[in-house]
């Protein structure tokens, strides 16, 4: 960088490296000529049934008060969320998405001569948070693309203030079960958070369900992260919430920007939280288009990492030239090679027509 400005941020600010989001639709057209309604985005974990109608019409409603703040404090949607979880209001932290949790988290817990824990294959935001605090990042390599907590419980050193787990995990969908991270969190001391990140749970079929909220009596050191931008659909409004002890919520609080949240996304919120048809309706989608999309990689001899989330990472070989093929045809997947896994990509489960235009060009790009 030329300018005398830039060379005075500090030096992890310059280490940092922006976030990839996947290809937004209206590029892919302006780059094509493709129209936007015949580009399939599978890229960024979205919800294929868009919003609930009830999520919806509480946003329309909101936009009436879109001059006046948001209510900072997010009282409706706070009292929604411990009537549902059983929770303190005490206990919640609002995000803009619950990216912003994470970053919260970080904020309120690390500094330059502090480290974060967290997996080989896990999400890109984790690094970046901690980067940004001039914070340190001890990355434990991966066990089959998912946590080695063991390992991780042996990472953990004097500097050690936050460990990111994220269950399922993004970009590899794997899943630990509930009992191995509650014995974790009895193992590791009680000056470390644990940020779960549970962004995809609602995903999770029945019996593989753990009630990690419950346990948050027992572990004052543990941060939820929630959000409704996923089976909620509500991405583009940007919300999500953490669930943790009075006195970490507290913290928190303290560095949260004041109006994090917008009136438009805290009313959808609320709405969309009543509205567990929805959900359902999403989960099932998944489960149909996971079944559809493993059986055609079945049968065209491809390698995927079985996924307990809303997407399925699928080995296909030079992933770039394949990314492109599938670009030129329309359709825009997640390729992953940031993460370190160049020959992999990572499909959001769609619509069933949207999965099979997404198979098609598969098979071209691999033909
Ligand atoms: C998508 C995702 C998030 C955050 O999404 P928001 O849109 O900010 O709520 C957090 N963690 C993981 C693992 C994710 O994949």
């Amino acid at each position: 960088m030329s300018t005398r400005i830039a060379s005075r941020a500090p030096a992890h600010i310059h280490s940092l490296s922006p976030y990839q989001p996947g290809k937004p639709i209206s590029e892919l057209a302006r780059e094509t000529g493709i129209p936007e309604s015949e580009i399939v985005k599978l890229a960024s974990n979205e919800n294929p049934l868009g919003m609930s109608p009830k999520a919806r019409a509480a946003a329309v409603a909101a936009l009436e008060e879109g001059a006046r703040y948001p209510d900072g404090n997010a009282f409706a949607l706070k009292a929604a969320l411990a009537r549902k979880y059983g929770v303190d209001e005490a206990q919640l932290v609002i995000g803009n998405g619950s990216n912003d949790v994470l970053e919260i988290a970080a904020q309120a817990f690390l500094a330059p001569d502090a480290s974060a824990v967290f997996a080989q294959y896990s999400f890109a935001v984790y690094p970046l948070a901690t980067i940004a605090r001039g914070a340190r990042c001890i990355q434990v390599p991966a066990k089959n693309y998912g946590h080695d907590l063991d390992a991780m419980f042996r990472a953990i050193d004097q500097s050690t203030r936050i460990v990111f787990i994220a269950n399922p995990n993004n970009p590899t969908g794997t899943f630990l079960p509930g009992n191995e991270i509650e014995a974790f969190l009895a193992r590791v001391p009680q000056d470390v958070l644990v940020v779960l990140d549970e962004a995809y749970t609602e995903f999770l079929p029945t019996d593989a369900r753990y009630d990690a909220i419950a346990w948050v009596a027992r572990f004052p050191n543990l941060l939820i992260s929630r959000t409704l931008c996923k089976a909620y659909g509500l991405a583009g409004l940007r919300i999500g919430y953490g669930v943790a002890h009075p006195e970490v919520a507290d913290l928190m609080n303290r560095v949260r920007q004041p109006f994090n949240a917008s009136i438009v996304a805290q009313a959808a919120a609320v709405a969309a939280l009543e509205d567990q048809d929805f959900v359902e309706k999403a989960a099932e989608n998944n489960r149909r288009g996971m079944a559809q999309l493993t059986a055609a990689f079945a049968e065209m001899g491809l390698e995927w990492i079985p996924s307990s989330g809303n997407f399925v990472t699928v080995r296909v070989g030079d992933a770039g030239k394949v990314d492109q093929s599938l670009l030129a045809q329309g359709i825009i997947v997640r390729p992953i090679a940031g993460y370190g896994m160049p020959e992999w990509l990572r499909v959001s489960i769609g619509l069933p027509e949207e999965n099979a235009r997404f198979i098609a060009a598969l098979r071209q790009a691999l033909a």
